[in-house]
Formats: structure tokens, sequence, C-alpha cells
């Protein structure tokens, strides 16, 4: 699942790169992931050109000329690929965009589960998800909003990170991060958690994801679709040494999801909470 870092990363690649360029065809090649308010994308995008690349959390947001806008939830498995025109087309391509130049911007997603939205301006905020999301983790926010938006969560703080609701932009990956940065045990209760805890984890979720967009910018070129996540310390990193204290690093599965962590420097287990 492409989170802040990656995210952050492809939106400065297409901030350089896409401004300025005009479709010169737009092509649906798998419907189901494509939510379409004004029109028919093919015909209604050809000629346009994008003038502006913005990140919120997990989505992107390419406003295109004549108040259209590309609204891309890419949620486990979307991604977007830059590529020279003549670029054999992938199987896991669902919109294709041949822009001016002799390149393309493609929508790719193995599974279909992400969206794409095409809207008018005034539709932006009506895409489901976008405005319930919470600052970015990258916004510079106060201690005290943090905490003030975490008041309406009750769950296991990994959970309550990963909903975007608090914050956003971070996912499964890097909650696994960011709670072994913050030495906190992830299914630990909102409710449970101390002070300093949560001023830890306040401060972890921006170091993490500013250092890792930091090695993800270093690496990725124009590989936009590339995942460099080879850097983690402790996600998916089960049964290997923890990188602070060298005890083995534990890894769940649940609900579909992997959960890496230390039971040293995050421990927890014990607590009924
Ligand atoms: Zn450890």
């Amino acid at each position: 699942m492409p989170e802040a870092p990656e995210m952050q990363v492809v939106a400065e690649f297409l901030n350089s790169n896409l401004p300025g360029k005009t479709v010169l065809d737009a092509a649906v090649l798998k419907p189901s992931v494509v939510r379409s308010l004004s029109g028919s994308l093919d015909e209604d995008m050809t000629g346009r050109t994008f003038e502006s690349v913005r990140r919120r959390g997990k989505f992107l947001l390419l406003g295109l000329s004549g108040e259209r806008h590309v609204v891309i939830n890419p949620k486990l498995t979307g991604g977007l690929q830059h590529c020279p025109s003549k670029t054999r087309v992938q199987k896991r391509t669902c919109v294709r965009m041949k822009l001016e130049g002799g390149v393309d911007l493609r929508y790719t997603d193995d599974r279909q589960m992400g969206q794409f939205y095409y809207v008018g301006s005034g539709q932006v905020e009506d895409v489901p998800g976008l405005a319930e999301q919470g600052p970015d983790v990258l916004d510079v926010f106060s201690f005290e909003e943090f905490t003030e938006r975490l008041k309406g969560f009750h769950g296991e703080i990994k959970g309550v990170l990963t909903r975007g609701r608090v914050i956003s932009g971070i996912g499964n990956a890097y909650a696994d991060e960011i709670l072994f940065d913050a030495m906190v045990y992830p299914f630990k209760r909102r409710k449970a958690l101390s002070e300093d805890e949560l001023r830890r984890i306040y401060r972890s979720s921006r170091l993490v994801i500013e250092d890792s967009a930091r090695q993800v910018r270093e690496r990725m070129d124009e590989r936009i679709d590339h995942k460099i996540r080879d850097f983690l310390r402790v996600h998916n990193r089960g049964g290997e040494p923890c990188p602070r204290c060298g005890g083995k690093i534990t890894e769940l599965r649940a609900n579909q999801r992997i959960t890496s962590y230390c039971r040293r420097c995050q421990p927890g287990m014990l607590l009924k909470n």
C-alpha cells in the first residue's frame, strides 16, 4: 500500500513533470476503478492540460484545465506509472493518459481495489474519505491538536493511526515503523496511553515519515511505480534481529494485515487494558 513517503515523492515528481502537459488521449481500460462525475472520462479529459499536483494523506489530487480534477485513492494496490508512450501497456493498467512529449501517465492497480475519480471543481470534497482526513503527517500541527483528534477513538493505537482521521498518510507498514520508533506496543488501547507515549508517537510520526521520504526520494528517480521499502526497521521483518536491542522481531497476522514489533522494546503483552 503506498503511504505518505511514497506518495510524497510521487507528488514531487509529478509536480515537476506534469503541469503544462496536455492530454492527447485518455482511455479507461478497467472501468471498475473509475468514478466519473463529469461524463465520459475518455472524451472529456482529452485536450485538457494538467495544472497542479497535490497530495493529501494517501490521496493524490491532479488539477486539469477547465475545472476538472483527478483524485486518486490507491488503497492497497494502486499506483502511477510515468513512462514513454511506447512502453508496453501492462495488464494491471486501468487508465492510460497519453501526454504531449511522447510520455504516458498510467494508473495501475493489480487488484483494482483503488479508486480513480474524475470530477468537477465543486465535487472534490465529495470524494469518499477525502474530507474526513486528518492533517497530513507532514503538515505542521500541534501536539494539542493531535491529542484532541485522538479523543474520538478508543481502539488499539495502531488501528487508530492507520484510519487517517487523526493523522493522514499512515498505513500498515509505517504505523509499525512509527510505533517501533516511539517504543509503544501496537495493540495498546488509545485510552491506556500515557502522555509521554502520546508525545513519542506524535514526534515519531513526523520523524519516521520525513526520514523515509528522504530515502525514497534518493532512490526512486523516475520509476514512480517502484516501491522502495528495504530500509524499514521492523515491518515485515518477523524473526530478524531488532535493530535496537537485538531481540527477535515478532510478527502477527490479524485481519489479513501483518503487524511487526519488538516485544522487548515495545512491551505490553501482559497489559489488559
Ligand atoms: Zn528491540
